[in-house]
């Protein structure tokens, strides 16, 4: 069966045929490749064509697809039985590794999506301070729960959604949303709700609009607004936690919040993320207090096992090579870019080229990119092997299972989407 026929027999069954709305290619159009298997930085669609995979699972992917480590892991730990519902020692081992790199964390909970990291992180934010409001920045998105799913970037974009229904008003009214790298409005947001500002929940590098940058002082405003006004600082580092660097951004960038969401990478792409934080706050959470949070399979053995394989394998050279990757595509890419008037932002191994001169700082400038560019792009790019995020609002996932000569390729055949795109 082809990839289009899979699609018509999966529609019958499952809405849209897919499993997670942005994998249906409607920000591109066509059918999305229904995939048989993955192995170092390549997939395999049910046709049999091999493409080098710049998705990466959506970042879960680090080392590269089948890495052995994490087979071998998981395989031993199967064998072991795949759930017991009661406390592993690997859960620790896993646990303390996290909170050793993740700058100010002291304890953390396990949990089995990034959605349940940042809806539990914020409620724990709410049940500390007694406080109802969230600020969140417009196109940042931090999963699929209703105190979110307001100017969600990500999927909610590609649909061109503005929210959804289903959220409560009463609900998203709780939820304040602000554009991103503006500290003004933030401000302003405290000073209209005054002490009822539980929480600001932020990507501290987008990747939900594609890729946008911080600007210089953002996140330190961030962090001395939550201050001055008694508000947690929540960093949703879902995406780039243990992937742009060893201590993920807040490590690159020296700014240490109160919570932090983990996701992706740290499953070893598995069913696996996290919520953690300072003590004095993670200790409100049951059964030490008496914020509720609990997940039949939170803390998984199997997804543990390849979470602590994957982990355990990343070091300081990791992500000197993924950035070295990363540069050296900037540096094939930068004249074709300024030839044809598109732009590029990179931190470590996640990037995004945009259909627009200028990097974009926020969601409206990314919605400003040529879209229908941006599409003639990535059916060129698969056309020529290279699997690419089949929206301009997502990021590109680098991996360590790309070899030089895939990296060259990968230079070369994004050069040449990109011209063909805007001939
Ligand atoms: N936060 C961020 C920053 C994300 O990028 C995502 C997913 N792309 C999530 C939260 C939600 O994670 P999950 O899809 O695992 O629920």
């Amino acid at each position: 069966m082809r990839s289009d026929e899979m699609l018509s027999r999966a529609k019958r069954v499952i809405p849209g045929g897919v499993n997670s709305p942005v994998r249906a290619f409607g920000g591109v159009g066509g059918t999305p490749k229904f995939i048989a298997r993955a192995e170092g930085a390549y997939i395999e669609d049910v046709e049999g064509n091999r493409y080098i995979d710049l998705v990466s699972s959506w970042g879960a992917i680090i080392h590269g697809h089948a890495y052995p480590p994490v087979v071998e892991a998981v395989t031993h730990a199967v064998a072991q039985g795949s759930s017991y519902g009661a406390p592993t020692m690997a859960e620790v081992e896993l646990a303390e590794m996290i909170c050793e790199r993740v700058p100010g964390m002291d304890m953390v909970r396990l949990v089995s999506s990034g959605t349940e990291a940042t809806m539990h992180a914020v409620r724990l934010a709410r049940g500390v301070t007694g406080r109802d409001k969230l600020i969140k920045m417009d196109g940042c998105y931090h999963g699929a729960h209703d105190a979110v799913l307001v100017k969600a970037g990500s999927g909610v974009a590609t649909f061109a959604l503005p929210g959804s229904p289903g959220v409560p008003d009463v609900v998203a009214a709780n939820t304040v949303v602000v554009p991103f790298n503006d500290l003004t409005s933030i401000e302003a947001a405290f000073q209209d709700h005054p002490e009822q500002i539980a929480a600001v929940l932020f990507e501290p590098v987008c990747g939900n609009m594609g890729c946008v940058m911080p600007k210089d002082g953002y996140l330190e405003g961030l962090r001395a607004l939550c201050d001055q006004y008694g508000a947690l600082l929540i960093c949703d580092e879902v995406m780039t936690g243990f992937r742009v660097g060893y201590g993920g951004a807040q490590g690159h960038y020296g700014v240490h919040a109160d919570l932090t969401c983990l996701g992706k990478v740290v499953g070893g792409g598995f069913p696996l993320a996290a919520f953690g934080g300072r003590a004095e706050y993670m200790k409100h959470l049951a059964p030490v207090g008496n914020v509720y949070q609990a997940g039949t399979l939170s803390g998984n053995p199997v997804a543990v096992a390849a979470g602590l394989a994957a982990m355990g394998d990343l070091t300081p050279d990791s992500y000197e090579r993924l950035n070295a990757i990363g540069e050296r595509l900037e540096e094939m890419l930068a004249p074709t870019l300024a030839e044809y008037g598109c732009s590029m932002t990179r931190l470590g191994g996640m990037f995004t080229i945009f259909f627009r001169s200028t990097e974009p700082t926020c969601f409206e400038e990314v919605s400003a990119c040529n879209m229908t560019r941006f599409s003639a792009y990535f059916w060129e790019a698969l056309r020529a092997g290279v699997y690419l995020p089949p929206s301009q609002y997502e990021a590109v996932f680098l991996q360590l299972g790309l070899t030089d000569e895939d990296v060259e390729r990968v230079g070369s055949v994004l050069c040449q989407a990109v011209a063909s795109a805007c001939a």
